[in-house]
């Protein structure tokens, strides 16, 4: 029996890349005859040709299988569904604007059956990114991994392959949230990093923009690090004592040189402080319950509209569903 390796690829206005995305991986599949290679290729709610274009793929290659979700959910829905389609005793989640390069999977699997369990691809360069965006990863991940337990590595992101054990531990991470990055470093398991060079977008934008990053760091710190909630206990006896302080060297001025009234400035200065320091700091205690909130509703993380199977995926699916 052949192993099988899965892609998982998720696509949001990707049209003008998808058969092209196919026709790379086609090639590159055709060079490991001893593998049998399966896309599961999940549409997230894309507003543009994407769906007619996966269902074109479909007809002109075997070992599809097409995944519509009811709107778009974000790429960490859309990797869930994929993940838990995904029929291979490998796994590799990979962009489908082509930045992550197909032809690294014979190094991947190489490694994999040497062992790894994980085999990571490392981008050698960020470029493409400006300065500012290179600037706040750096910030972003040291300061990440300075508060959290989970260590996540720079310059890694979803494209990475996993055995098939790696993957049935992160589908059984029960969270509605999914922060991708610090899940696949949370699971562990026998690791080996290898580089890459990203290649530009083949057609159409990046869908992250600046806020979209930044909402990504905070799901990134709040889903693994519970020291911005603990912080405010100690900001909190730094003001009280300090104010302690204060309030004595007010004392013993009083006492010493009589009552001195002005003092409207700093009165302010120092109300407005601390009203802003409880403010930022009920701030943050917000965002984890509106986490709690989001995870206690426990509603699904994506929903699918249709899905098709094809070839000889379909039958190996099938097989697998009725031994489950
Ligand atoms: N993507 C997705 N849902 C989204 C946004 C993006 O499935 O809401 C997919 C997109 O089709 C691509 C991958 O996630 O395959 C990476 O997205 P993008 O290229 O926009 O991000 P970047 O490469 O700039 O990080
Ligand atoms: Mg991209």
């Amino acid at each position: 029996m052949k192993k099988r390796v899965t892609l998982v690829a998720p696509f949001y206005n990707e049209s003008g890349n998808v058969l092209e995305f196919f026709q790379r991986v086609r090639q590159i599949a055709d060079t490991m005859p001893q593998y049998e290679f399966e896309v599961v290729a999940v549409n997230d709610g894309s507003r543009d040709a994407t769906w007619s274009e996966l269902l074109q793929a479909q007809a002109l290659h075997s070992g599809v299988h097409l995944v519509d979700l009811s709107r778009n959910f974000g790429k960490e829905a859309a990797l869930t569904a994929g993940l838990d389609r995904a029929t291979g005793d490998a796994v590799v989640p990979i962009d489908s604007d082509l930045q992550h390069p197909p032809e690294l999977l014979p190094d991947m699997l190489a490694h994999w059956e040497k062992g790894a369990e994980v085999v990571l691809a490392r981008r050698v360069d960020r470029q493409g990114d400006g300065l500012l965006q290179k600037l706040s990863a750096v910030s972003f991940y040291h300061f990440h991994n300075k508060i959290s337990q989970v260590k996540v590595p720079l310059n890694v992101g979803d494209f990475r392959l996993m055995d098939r054990r790696v993957v049935d531990a992160l589908r059984q991470l029960p969270e509605n949230h999914r922060f991708m990055k610090g899940l696949f470093a949370w699971v562990g398991f026998r690791t080996v990093t290898i580089p890459y060079q990203p290649n530009e977008r083949v057609a159409g934008v990046s869908s992250f923009n600046l806020w979209k990053l930044w909402n990504l760091a905070l799901e990134g710190i709040t889903s693994f690090s519970t020291v911005p909630l603990k912080i405010w206990s100690y900001v909190g006896l730094v003001v009280s004592l300090l104010a302690l302080v204060y309030a004595s060297v007010i004392v013993v001025k009083t006492l010493v040189f009589g009552i001195d009234t002005p003092g409207y400035a700093s009165l302010m200065a120092s109300v407005m402080f601390i009203g802003g320091v409880q403010l930022i700091g009920i701030g943050v205690l917000g965002e984890y319950v509106g986490r709690i909130y989001h995870e206690v509703k426990r509603r699904p993380v994506y929903l699918v509209r249709e899905e098709h199977t094809t070839g000889s995926a379909a039958g190996v699916a099938e097989d697998r569903v009725e031994r489950a």
